[in-house]
């Protein structure tokens, strides 16, 4: 077991500047052309796998790290450069976290580096859970996985909403309703292979922030894939239902909900990096901008505000370390996941909206990048579990008891 420490290592160090400087150089100025054109770039993403940073070698090194820290390391830095950015070249994390976490090793082997694809062929990956009438409620799926055994293969079909990556991935993990009745428990991931007809793209959402990550509906009309695309395999899948249906309300967690508790440290770190670069913007901006014939950070009431965020963002960067050493290193026992996921997204969007008052009218045009963190932040109190959500599972964590 690694020990818990605040002190990085030379390659945390040198990874952590490293990124700082793609971040720095080629995020931050390209950050508003995408946020206004509203489309997945490429350009930005291609250059990413270029310098190693988006891509299955990067993912593995960062995933394999004993401390767990890397991970979050990495991504602030990205975030810091930009969260639209960010996620487009993050996206693709979810499959492979979702392939990795419920498939075999020839499953993760064959598909998580088609998530990726190379520097000079970059591919997508996209994880698909939500849907129209199930998001936070992800034991509600209607997509239906149907056993075609004189095939052997699956056949899936339903409506997937709010895809990171949907329909123009190549590779699309899905989460589908085996057997309904048995609600979450009854459920499995699948692999969808690049190509594969039946799956289209539905519409693509307009969005408040992020606006560079595409985000759309994923369609699966009678899409038929290959009984080996079933994550884990279908003598686990058929031992998990028979002990599900055996023991009622017990059996193992849902896939869904393994992803997502292994990667909510890694969203309080995208939260993380978006508060550091809109605090940054506002402590310059303070010492700067004079009025009644002094810098406006002489006043208390703005020193003040810069006072709380950078004490909000070092309590929030706490709480994400410490989850991702537990995550890797023993394990949770108080959701603590939850606990930083939850944290710095609400703090994120606090310490964006001051700094946005800080820089007053500027802040709240598009002369200053306060106002897209600020829409960017946003979107983090939301998915991979709402703030509501991570108050519920930490509230059952500390309880005991099904507090609903
Ligand atoms: C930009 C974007 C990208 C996304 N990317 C992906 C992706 O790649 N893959 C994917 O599968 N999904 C993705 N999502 C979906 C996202 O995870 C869901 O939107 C989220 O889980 C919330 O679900 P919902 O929208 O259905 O809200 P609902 O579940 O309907 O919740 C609405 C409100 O009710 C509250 N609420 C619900 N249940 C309870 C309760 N029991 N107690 C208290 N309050 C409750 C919620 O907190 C929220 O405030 C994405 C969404 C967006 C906007």
């Amino acid at each position: 077991m690694a020990e818990f420490s605040l002190h990085l290592t030379d390659d945390q160090l040198q990874i952590k500047d490293w990124i700082h400087e793609f971040a720095k150089d080629v995020m931050r100025p390209a950050a508003q052309e995408w946020d206004d054109r509203e489309e997945f770039p490429w350009p930005v993403v291609q250059e990413a796998a270029k310098i190693g940073l988006y891509g299955i070698d990067f993912m593995m090194n960062a995933m394999g790290d004993p401390s767990g820290l890397t991970l979050p390391v990495a991504i602030e830095e990205i975030f810091w450069g930009d969260a639209g950015l960010g996620m487009a070249i993050m996206g693709s994390g979810l499959a492979a976290a979702g392939i990795t976490g419920n498939g075999t090793p020839e499953q993760i082997i064959e598909w998580v580096p088609q998530c990726y694809g190379t520097a000079d062929d970059v591919k997508l990956g996209a994880f698909c859970v939500s849907e129209p009438d199930a998001g936070s409620d992800v034991s509600s799926l209607r997509t239906r996985a149907v056993y075609d055994e004189a095939n052997d293969e699956w056949v899936l079909n339903g409506t997937k909403a709010w895809i990171t990556n949907g329909g123009i991935a190549d590779v699309h993990v899905i989460v589908a309703a085996v057997d309904p009745e048995l609600r979450g428990r009854g459920q499995a991931s699948f692999v969808v292979p690049p190509g594969t007809k039946g799956l289209s793209q539905g519409q693509k959402y307009k969005k408040h922030g992020i606006k560079a990550s595409h985000t759309a509906e994923v369609v699966l009309d009678d899409v038929r894939i290959p009984g080996r695309c079933l994550l884990g395999g279908k003598e686990k899948l058929d031992a998990k239902l028979a002990r599900a249906r055996e023991a009622g309300r017990t059996g193992e967690a849902q896939p869904a909900m393994k992803t997502f508790e292994a990667t909510r440290p890694a969203v309080g770190a995208q939260a993380l990096g978006i508060a550091r670069a809109a605090y940054e913007i506002a402590l310059d901006y303070a010492k700067e901008r004079v009025a009644f014939g002094k810098p406006i950070i002489m006043n208390q009431a703005i020193a003040f505000k810069l006072a709380n965020m950078i004490t909000q963002i070092d309590a929030a960067r706490l709480l994400i370390w410490r989850a991702a050493w537990l995550g890797r290193n023993g394990g949770f026992t108080n959701a603590e996941g939850s606990m930083s996921k939850y944290y710095a997204s609400e703090m994120a969007v606090k310490v964006t909206e001051e700094a946005i008052q800080i820089l007053g009218g500027y802040g709240y045009t598009r002369e200053y990048d306060v106002e897209r963190m600020h829409r960017d932040a946003k979107i983090h109190t939301i998915f991979e579990g709402t703030s509501e959500i991570q108050q519920l599972v930490i509230a059952r964590a500390i309880s005991g008891l099904r507090v609903e």
